[in-house]
């Protein structure tokens, strides 16, 4: 028989397929190389588990799964191994077909892991029937091109089946009594947040979450530049002014506001936030543009000598003209229900609260015109124009509002 090495240097060695120009033997050839590639997977698992059981990880005071991220493995790949070896002792049918190469690792990982979630939430141990049923039907799924998606879903499905057979048990999902949210600000003044939530809270805020960070395209028509993680804590912080506002409307008597800014009037201190502390100056800008927010200027001695909120708030009437021309988040065209009113000149540098000094900016653009250097300026037209940072635009031309897209300054009534 030959060695691994000789197998591999046959791989790597390996010629395209004769071709006919239909790429059918390319196919054909890729066909062949997946079930390579499913029964090497398996003969990982197989080996992983060897390695497991002779001890020799732990005797060296590490585990296997460490000993195979140093050997070189991807830590999810590592993962995968060392829950495909624990499980399919178990599961002979599933380890019959993956030692064949029918089944690829991901759908071997979801039917162990879906068997072990049923494991957990049943009431009693698994008898070996139940089991076998189990295997059976998720090996079934599997084999009808189900994806590892689709075996977890039903999996959790059969899970709550089991669970429910027993109504002392309250299954993890729905357990309230395992729910936290942990916070913690960071020593650079951010505040890191986790969460570890029931089923339906869970479902709540992915929805919600989901439902605020699509992606949507920059304003020079390239794609949203921001990561999947930006655009949720955008979704996130949309999610909360929504929230405010909400509640504002929910609650009897005076609209409450959510969060309080102190300015100290010496102009020397930084603003501060009763939560997360001291506050950079374009933070506290950015905050005091949103309505959502009080601020209460603060003398020496630390005592409120005035808030700050009378002339700088967007009274509706104004709110509505400034949805009226500019419809949509002026700088990416986000609906105007997800949009802010920004001071073109800040209300404490004298600018006015009127129509020629609002605009809309959904929170991620506001964020992008307080932190980021674009600026918002009022056209001849009456209408907002955006600037661009000179790392975006080294000429830094002026761009016309979402709605106006197609105009140039040009073309503006002068
Ligand atoms: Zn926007
Ligand atoms: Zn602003």
């Amino acid at each position: 028989m030959p060695s691994i090495t000789e197998f591999r240097d046959t791989l790597v060695f390996l010629a395209p397929p004769p071709e006919d120009g239909s790429g059918r033997a390319v196919f054909d050839r890729l066909d062949e190389l997946r079930v390579l590639r499913n029964v090497l997977d398996h003969q990982i698992a197989v080996h992983v588990a060897l390695l497991d059981a002779s001890g020799a990880a732990a005797r060296a005071g590490s585990t296997t799964r460490s000993w195979l991220i140093e050997m070189g493995m991807p830590p999810s790949v590592a993962h995968r191994g060392v829950r495909i070896a624990g499980g399919l002792a178990l599961l002979p049918k599933v380890a019959d077909c993956a030692a064949d190469g029918y089944l690829a690792a991901e759908c071997v990982d979801a039917v162990v892991r879906g068997i072990a979630l049923i494991d957990r939430r049943a009431a009693a141990a698994l008898s070996d029937d139940d089991r076998r049923a189990f295997e059976t039907e998720l090996l079934t799924l599997a084999f009808s091109g189900a994806t590892p998606a689709e075996i977890d879903t039903r999996a959790r499905g059969v899970a709550v089946r089991v669970a429910d057979a027993d109504p002392d048990t309250v299954p993890a999902a729905d357990d309230a009594s395992l729910n936290t949210v942990h916070t913690r600000v960071t020593e650079e003044g951010r505040v890191a947040i986790s969460a570890d939530v029931s089923a339906v809270i869970g479902e709540k805020f992915l929805s919600m979450i989901d439902e605020r960070s699509g992606p949507r395209p920059e304003p020079d028509g390239a794609e949203d530049r921001r990561s999947v993680g930006e655009r949720r804590a955008d979704g996130l912080e949309l999610l909360l002014d929504q929230a405010a506002i909400g509640a504002a409307m929910t609650t009897a008597g005076a609209p409450r506001t959510q969060v309080l800014v102190t300015v100290p009037a010496d102009g020397v201190d930084p603003a501060r936030l009763p939560w997360v502390g001291a506050i950079s100056a374009a933070s506290a800008q950015r905050l005091s543009c949103d309505s959502g927010v009080a601020e209460i200027i603060l003398d020496t001695e630390g005592v409120p000598l005035r808030m700050g909120t009378t002339k700088r708030l967007f009274p509706h009437h104004l709110r509505q003209a400034i949805i009226v021309r500019d419809l949509c988040c002026v700088k990416c065209g986000a609906p105007a229900a997800h949009s802010q009113v920004h001071h073109l000149v800040h209300w404490a540098d004298g600018g006015p609260t009127d129509l020629d000094n609002g605009c809309l900016l959904c929170q991620r653009c506001h964020t992008q015109v307080h932190h980021h250097g674009w600026q918002v300026v009022m056209g001849p037209d009456r209408h907002p124009w955006l600037i661009p940072p000179a790392d975006v635009d080294p000429r830094r031309s002026p761009r016309p509002a979402y709605n106006r897209r197609t105009m140039r300054l040009d073309d503006a009534p002068v």
